[in-house]
């Protein structure tokens, strides 16, 4: 499997090459030349498979300059019960007939984004000790992907982890579950001020080149194909799950922000899983809904972006949207090119009058939005109806997905954060927080480790430099 580039800028390239970089040299994102095609009979055999031979199929598919015995022995390591708290690792549970909600939020920092990136981790070290190298990953967070990296990489050899935060403005249960993390390649810095400014300074220290070549800068965003590759296995094993035979088709919804997750449906039904319709959530930030809606792809500002109870889904712009587009204009790199010059200069594109436009409705994908009242209805009515409680992403999920299903086709809502994450909010809709799951019910009171700095990108170079410098290298 070769990957190329959105734009159409880079030579063919192999899984480990593009695994470490961010974007593309031509500013597109990476994507395998062709999606693997798997045949009824195939899909058939896969049915009866636990999670990490499931995961093999998959991934070894994407990732075939890996040794096969080593990627299996990276996937046995990842998915397993005491990281993921059952060995199905993404249970589905039914709540009434053609309605599910399948669980991705039992791994260590409770949201879904551990699936991938406790994999991702992993595979990282992996790569590094057989390249004799090793990579500082800088990041900024408001809340979950920074503790899901950091549970990822803890403790990893040939990686350090410099993630900045807004002082004082994530929830104490985030800031406890980063801060009291004591492994000694976990560096938690707290910046003065709000979480664009941690996003400014890891912009500049990235854009200075020499710096970070010498330092081995990198990031774990969304848009690295390793973590599209891993959710993708969740919607196969879901669908095994409410299915007899390969006949049967099923819808999924899915809370969205960067399209990172529904992406990896979007792969899962083009590799031929019968997916009949993904159904996008956004938040009041409806940048993808108004996409869905009405063919404009209009990026916000951040002035125009709102803080809402699901925070995870407060985007400006959908990093992973540039590749469904790629796969919209039957992989025309020259039009993604063009398309995204008008957005990298902070414009937007109308594709309603358009060819593209009358494809749309063949990859499957429908949209609606929720807004603060509409998802604390939500968790109240599942909460009084399915004595379960969600939390406010999956509550948009659900909003939207009971609104536009079909009656007759099976609907797995995915659930990608667990309640106690959000508790101001249940409280709101039920009037009682959620109980803490085993094991976190002390961790606002452990220890805290962090620097705490001013938002002044020399100063956090300055920290890395001293952390990583010569003295302090991990090989040799
Ligand atoms: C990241 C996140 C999302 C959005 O997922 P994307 O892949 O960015 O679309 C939704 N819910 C939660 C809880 C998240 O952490």
């Amino acid at each position: 499997m070769r990957y190329l580039s959105t734009r159409g800028g880079m030579l063919p390239k192999t899984f480990t090459e593009i695994l470490l970089g961010g974007l593309a040299p031509d500013g597109g994102l990476a994507m395998p030349e062709s999606y693997p095609k798997i045949s009824p009979a195939e899909l058939e055999s896969w049915r009866s498979l636990d999670y990490p031979s499931l995961a093999f199929e998959i991934l070894s598919r994407f990732m075939d300059d890996i040794p096969a015995d080593d990627l299996r022995t990276l996937i046995t390591r990842t998915y397993t019960d005491e990281i993921f708290g059952s060995e199905e690792v993404t249970p589905v549970q039914t709540l009434e007939s053609n309605l599910h909600l399948l669980h991705l939020s039992n791994g260590p920092t409770l949201a879904f984004k551990d699936i991938a990136m406790q994999f991702l981790g992993n595979l990282f070290e992996y790569v590094l000790a057989k390249n004799n190298d090793e990579l500082n990953i800088l990041g900024a967070t408001s809340g979950d992907t920074g503790s899901s990296a950091e549970y990822a990489m803890r403790g990893k050899r040939g990686i350090r982890v410099f993630m900045l935060s807004p002082y004082g403005k994530m929830s104490a249960f985030q800031t406890a579950q980063m801060f009291s993390l004591q492994d000694n390649n976990i560096f938690n810095i707290a910046i003065e001020g709000v979480f664009d400014d941690c996003q400014d300074i890891v912009k500049t220290v990235s854009n200075d080149q020499v710096f970070k070549q010498k330092y081995r800068i990198g990031a774990v965003n969304s848009i690295n194909w390793a973590r599209i590759a891993a959710q993708i296995i969740y919607y196969f094993k879901a669908y095994f799950a409410v299915t007899r035979s390969n006949g049967e088709a099923v819808s999924f919804s899915v809370p969205s922000g960067n399209f990172g997750n529904i992406f990896a449906g979007h792969v899962a039904r083009m590799m031929g899983l019968p997916i009949k319709q993904l159904i996008l959530a956004t938040n009041e930030n409806d940048v993808l809904n108004e996409f869905f809606r009405t063919g404009l792809y209009r990026p916000r500002t951040t002035t125009e972006t709102k803080q809402t109870s699901s925070p995870s889904m407060d985007i400006s712009k959908a990093s992973n949207f540039e590749r469904f587009i790629f796969d919209l204009t039957g992989r025309d790199a020259a039009r993604i090119k063009e398309l995204w010059k008008l957005v990298d200069q902070g414009g937007s594109f109308d594709l309603s009058d358009t060819d593209l436009w009358k494809k749309i409705r063949d990859f499957g994908i429908i949209s609606g939005t929720s807004n603060h009242a509409e998802r604390i209805t939500t968790i109240r009515k599942i909460h009084h109806k399915f004595n379960i409680l969600i939390d406010t992403h999956t509550a948009d999920g659900l909003k939207v997905g009971m609104e536009l299903r079909e009656p007759d086709v099976p609907l797995i809502c995915l659930e990608t954060a667990l309640p106690v994450k959000f508790a101001d909010s249940i409280q709101e809709a039920v009037g009682f927080v959620p109980e803490q799951p085993d094991g976190y019910d002390n961790l606002e009171k452990l220890p805290q480790r962090f620097e705490r700095m001013t938002a002044d990108a020399e100063q956090v170079k300055r920290f890395i430099a001293h952390q990583v410098g010569p003295s302090n290298q991990m090989h040799g």
